[in-house]
């Protein structure tokens, strides 16, 4: 069996990439999304459209058969679907470019708020909570660009 590189493929196509739908799309969508890719990937109709079993084509058709499901049985139940976005979007701040190291001492305090903040080059600023911190983030991102920052601070136990 050809590995294709297959890890790395399935890494970086999310499930709603997969099921060719985007990120906060309702359910009924995304069903109908996957109902729609399931006839067209379907291992049953593939080797019937094609006489030559081993095909690559049927190995490629079929990888992406499973990799429809798996996604499918991800996002159709909610509980999953929250779990896998919260993973999804730690993947995606852990993407980011971290563009600086900012002291948290360097960083303007807003007592009232209980925030941190500092100016981007962009003109808008990051901004970080004392619960945010305390739940060991330190990499912000910039609220008017996709740029971030990495904060230095001692960890206080
Ligand atoms: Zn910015």
């Amino acid at each position: 069996m050809n590995n294709y590189n297959n890890d790395k493929n399935s890494n970086s196509k999310n499930y709603y990439e997969t099921l060719k739908v985007s990120i906060d799309a309702p359910y009924e969508e995304i069903k109908k999304s996957y109902r729609k890719l399931v006839l067209l990937y379907h291992p049953d109709k593939i080797s019937n459209d094609h006489s030559s079993f081993n095909s690559d084509s049927g190995n490629v058709a079929n990888k992406e058969f499973n990799e429809i499901q798996k996604s499918w049985e991800t996002l159709k139940d909610d509980a999953l679907r929250k779990q896998y976005d919260a993973l999804l979007l730690e993947q995606q701040r852990q993407k980011y470019s971290v563009s600086d190291e900012v002291d948290l001492d360097d960083m303007e305090y807003l007592e009232e708020e209980g925030q941190y903040t500092y100016p981007c080059r962009c003109g808008d600023q990051y901004i970080i909570t004392e619960d945010q911190l305390s739940e060991g983030n330190d990499v912000v991102c910039c609220s008017g660009c996709s740029l971030s920052i990495k904060i230095i601070y001692e960890v206080e136990n």
